[in-house]
């Protein structure tokens, strides 16, 4: 092909969150990337700014979340204030309710502009010598059966690039082009009568200790969130029968909108460093992929930022597919593992959508009601987040093809257990397909303790063997079955026992589940050798008791889903 580049890499289209969190989970795995953004400079908007649990978790395996605490906060309460006169507080309560956190749940929700969130994947990344090419757009991109051909545009230069790459992964957002070059329809409805209009913003004359709100139910909710830095807020104004382009044309029309319907004329709004606005849309497309080609983030489904799980599910369907590129590259797995992205990911991505949609229709679309009290207490019921699947945690994957558990599927069809994807099954024991949860305790024969959120990583799959001492050499037969597998170079082990450091075994590591958080949260007795696989995004892909179980997984990875 004349004058076409031909390169090992996987392309990454926009280096939004999902993006980026694609890029590092795949240059964790060691693979070659190349990411691009056809904005010419990063943008200074806070948008996304609530990480919730379960992103928070993933960002702990890709060695984030520490930086996201840091430069983040825990959410603020929120406060309302009585319309007309916008002073007298007439209710202050709690987004989400506090999680009580637990050993197999340590994460909280973290807000962190997304700017800055962004700005500490790309730093992450430059340790890899990974930098996001701005001012790269495609032009096309055509696919075969050995790669996908893309004709890349660069900000300023008259001829385009053309290069070959192994697979491409499109996260170029809600109006992006990848979309389209796979033929996805986009299908469902864009509010077109509501608006909403956001902005940075330093203020003066309000506390940073609250998320502040003023609300006239049926018409306008102003809502100013305070980021980290004290007096910067991102402000927004939402709600129907505005025109939220024209407010955002100029920061004097957002000031004159906030002053005459808050009153607040003692508030300073100054410094704007961004001012944004959109139309609610409430779309989801009908495939996540065409061959090489995927799609993740807002470009495959876009919900009202109600619930805030718009940046958590981009994120969310990066980590779920990152690492079965990286394996199906490395030549470790059947390409046929790269179907159940979509597999898994639509039944997820179909229940937040119905869940973001009932949230907004509670924000905008009450109806208007003369009695103030009765107003309140809708305008608060809306913004009172009290579904808990909104934390993602139970988000799971059981109906995969690629899981498997040896003890059934407890007599569920794949409709039911798809109508469980999001809200899991709370209370209930993990199987195959949820979450991998955490166990704090571990100690090595050292004495020195770890937990197994610090074990987890993007880049391996964990093999947790429960191994009471009764069972001898089966642990032995178990790590070399895995070591053994087509996945033995990207496996790691631990055994682990409850009432000491067990004996080594060549090739696992060796724990004392001291305090029996691993044992309690994985739900195994302490008789039975239990065998949990977890994958590298952190859910359990087989529970199961044996080699013969372990095979079962590894077939199902290696040679495509078993039906
Ligand atoms: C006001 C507001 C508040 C929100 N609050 C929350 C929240 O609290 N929690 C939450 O989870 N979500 C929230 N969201 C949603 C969240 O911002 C988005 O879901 C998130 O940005 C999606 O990330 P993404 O990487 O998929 O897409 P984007 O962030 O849109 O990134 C796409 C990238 O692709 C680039 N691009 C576009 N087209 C091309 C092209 N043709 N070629 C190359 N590059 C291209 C863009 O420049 C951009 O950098 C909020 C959104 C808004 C507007």
């Amino acid at each position: 092909m004349a004058n076409t580049t031909q390169t090992s890499s996987v392309l990454i289209i926009g280096a939004g969150p999902s993006g980026l969190a694609a890029a590092l989970t795949l240059a964790q795995n060691g693979i070659p990337i190349r990411i691009i953004d056809k904005a010419t400079e990063f943008h200074k908007s806070s948008r996304g700014g609530g990480l919730h649990p379960r992103t928070m978790e993933f960002y702990r395996f890709l060695g984030v979340a520490q930086d996201a605490k840091s430069l983040g906060r825990p959410l603020p309460p929120v406060q309302m204030y009585k319309l007309p006169g916008g002073t007298e507080v007439v209710a202050n309560w709690k987004l989400f309710e506090d999680m009580h956190l637990t050993p197999d749940r340590p994460e909280e929700t973290t807000t962190v502009s997304q700017y800055i969130n962004e700005g500490i994947f790309r730093d992450h990344l430059s340790k890899y010598g990974v930098h996001v090419e701005l001012g790269t757009e495609p032009a096309s991109i055509e696919q075969d059966a050995s790669g996908v051909t893309v004709s890349l545009k660069h900000a300023g230069v008259d001829e385009a690039e053309t290069a070959r790459f192994v697979y491409v992964i499109g996260a170029d957002g809600a109006r992006g082009f990848t979309r389209k070059a796979i033929g996805a329809k986009f299908e469902g409805e864009t509010k077109e009568a509501d608006g909403q209009t956001w902005a940075d913003i330093e203020v003066e004359g309000i506390s940073s200790d609250f998320w502040h709100v003023w609300t006239e139910t049926g018409k306008f909710s102003i809502l100013m969130r305070p980021k980290k830095e004290p007096g910067k807020f991102h402000v927004g104004i939402v709600g129907q029968d505005f025109d939220p382009a024209d407010l955002a044309t100029d920061p004097t029309k957002f000031c004159e909108f906030f002053y005459a319907n808050t009153g607040r004329k003692d508030i300073l709004l100054k410094n704007f460093t961004s001012l944004t606005y959109w139309k609610p849309k409430m779309r989801m497309v009908n495939k996540l992929y065409d061959g090489r080609v995927f799609l993740c983030g807002d470009i495959a489904h876009v919900h009202s930022p109600t619930g805030g799980q718009g940046l958590n599910t981009g994120v969310g369907d990066s980590f779920n597919l990152a690492w079965k590129v990286a394996l199906v590259y490395k030549g470790l797995a059947s390409p046929e593992l790269l179907a159940t992205y979509q597999t898994e990911r639509m039944p997820v991505i179909a229940h937040v959508l119905a869940v973001t949609s009932n949230l907004y229709t509670g924000l905008v679309h009450r109806q208007q009601d003369d009695s103030p009290a009765r107003s309140t207490k809708e305008a608060t019921s809306f913004f009172k987040w009290r579904n808990n699947a909104l934390r993602q945690l139970e988000v799971n994957y059981r109906w995969s093809p690629v899981v498997f558990d040896a003890r059934g599927i407890l007599g569920m069809d794949e409709q039911t257990l798809q109508a469980h994807a999001y809200e899991g099954y709370p209370g209930e024991s993990v199987r195959a397909g949820d979450r991998a949860p955490d166990a704090p305790g571990l100690a090595d024969a050292t004495g020195s303790e770890t937990s197994l959120f610090d074990i987890f990583k993007p880049y391996k799959h964990t093999l947790l063997i429960f191994a009471p001492e009764q069972v001898g050499s089966r642990t032995e037969e178990v790590v070399a079955a895995a070591r053994n597998s087509p996945l033995g170079s990207v496996i790691q082990t631990l055994v682990l026992d409850r009432h000491g450091v067990p004996a080594a075994v060549e090739g696992a590591s060796a724990y004392h589940d001291k305090e029996g958080h691993a044992h309690k949260a994985y739900g195994v007795d302490e008789e039975t050798l239990s065998v949990v696989v977890v994958r590298p995004d952190g859910y359990i892909g087989a529970f199961v008791n044996d080699v013969d179980g372990l095979q079962a997984y590894f077939t199902r990875i290696a040679r495509g889903p078993v039906v």
